[in-house]
């Protein structure tokens, strides 16, 4: 069957996921202590699994009073508020805060704005962990928005961060609203680069498949986006983890001509490796 694939330009691990899954394993292999993560230290089973298998488990803040000074907790790249720092600190343990350097400087810009009276607007999901520990370092005073819709009755100084994996429409449609509504205003687009470029690169790979496969986590908030771009543009979109949630209706279908792929910032190149594979027909599963 002729069939072309397409890779998107920009897909997979991004800069910040890659460095804290070295720094965990890194740690870990210094044997020096029992390593924990805070939370599943990215979107993707296959990893979470693979780690668990190093003997790196995955911890929530009620552990905390069981962790000791024989204990590393690694902070994962979305961050935490400074609380929850503190209160690690407290317990004894070691941190090896992964923290994508991106989002280190959002959480800065929160708390130095803040301190300088500006109420922080965050373009973002309040539920998404990255958002709920940047409003950490602006003492949990932030205003959390999708699109700025909503928003009325703001103070003159507002300061408008965003989550580094939203949408650069919704950003725009925030600080228009913002602007709307008070005098001085600072805006900071810190949309990441690489979802940028993950999202560009989905968007133009899209625009010309028959099918469109997504692979990533499907609690990753950027693969969830990259799904909603592809999705517009190809409506035989799918979004996969792996290579064992390719539907055999698809890779049978000879009307699929031109095949996209792309991956969100949790997925490693092996599980997009597996997934190409089956989908040229050369996998030996
Ligand atoms: S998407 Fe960007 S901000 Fe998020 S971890 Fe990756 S490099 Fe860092």
């Amino acid at each position: 069957m002729s069939r072309q694939i397409i890779i998107a330009e920009n897909a997979g691990f991004c800069f910040g996921v890659k460095r804290a899954v070295e720094m965990t394993v890194d740690t870990n292999n210094d044997k020096k202590s029992k390593v924990y993560t805070l939370g599943p230290l990215i979107h993707n089973k296959d990893v979470v699994e693979s780690l668990r298998d190093q003997g790196i488990y995955s911890i929530d803040n009620d552990y905390f009073g069981d962790l000791s000074s024989e204990d590393t907790v690694v902070i994962r790249s979305h961050g935490v508020s400074s609380n929850i720092l503190e209160e690690i600190k407290k317990t004894g343990a070691s941190i090896v805060d992964a923290t994508c350097p991106y989002v280190t400087s959002i959480q800065r810009k929160a708390r130095k704005y803040h301190s300088e009276g500006y109420l922080i607007v965050i373009v973002g999901d309040p539920k998404h962990p990255e958002v709920i520990g940047i409003n950490g370092w602006c003492e949990n005073t932030a205003i959390i928005t999708k699109t700025g819709d909503e928003l009325e009755n703001l103070p003159d100084k507002v300061c408008v961060l965003s989550q580094t994996t939203e949408k650069q429409a919704n950003y725009e449609k925030t600080l228009e609203a913002v602007s709307k509504l008070s005098q001085d205003v600072l805006a900071f687009n810190t949309i990441c680069s690489a979802t940028r470029e993950r999202q560009e690169s989905a968007y133009s790979v899209s625009k010309k498949a028959d099918l469109m496969v997504v692979i990533g986590g499907k609690n990753s908030s950027n693969t969830k986006k990259l799904y909603e771009i592809c999705k517009e543009n190809c409506q035989n979109t799918i979004l996969i983890e792996n290579v064992y949630e390719i539907p055999d209706d698809l890779i049978e279908d000879s009307n699929l001509k031109i095949i996209g792929v792309t991956a969100g910032a949790s997925t490693p190149d092996w599980v997009i490796s597996e997934v190409i594979n089956k989908l040229k027909g050369t996998s030996p599963s």
